[in-house]
């Protein structure tokens, strides 16, 4: 019995914590920061939403900066204009997983079809078939670290 509780802490430590430490904290399998110290780059998650994006897009704009939005699948599907403006203003879009949840509460298959389906969604939009991928709250879980695809995280 003893062995079974230690196994099972054992292997959501593993799953959990252990990825997200390597990646969060070491940078492991990760693109954390870049390598010219003299520029930002601004990133905005969560999106796009029907009150905030705009303001959002229109401050970018009127200051000539571009940025990545990391975009919920299901909020893409709900307002396809906004990703479309986003794409035409000339910033990146990224995958922020189909609904916001933690990987660490999904199973790996169903991480994999929320990217999947959102990838999908973005690029009926826009064209383009995004290639980086923001878990909510970093957090990873083993399956994500090991198997990156073709994203980068
Ligand atoms: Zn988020």
């Amino acid at each position: 019995m003893e062995f079974m509780i230690s196994a099972i802490i054992f292997f959501i430590l593993l799953y959990t914590v252990i990825p997200y430490f390597l990646s969060r904290s070491l940078g492991v399998n990760v693109v954390k920061r870049g390598r010219d110290l003299s520029k930002i780059a601004f990133t905005f998650d969560d999106g796009p939403n029907p009150v905030y994006t705009p303001i959002l897009l229109d401050l970018l704009k009127k200051n000539e900066v571009k940025a990545t939005f990391f975009v919920v699948g299901t909020k893409a599907e709900k307002y396809p204009e906004l990703i479309q403006r986003m794409h035409n203003e000339g910033h990146l879009i990224g995958i922020h997983n189909y609904v916001h949840h933690s990987n660490w509460f999904m199973s790996p298959w169903k991480v994999r079809n929320g990217v999947k389906n959102t990838a999908k969604v973005i690029k009926s939009i826009t064209g383009v078939t995004p290639i980086y991928y923001r878990p909510p709250w970093g957090m990873l879980n083993l399956f994500d670290f090991m198997r990156r695809g073709k994203y980068k995280i």
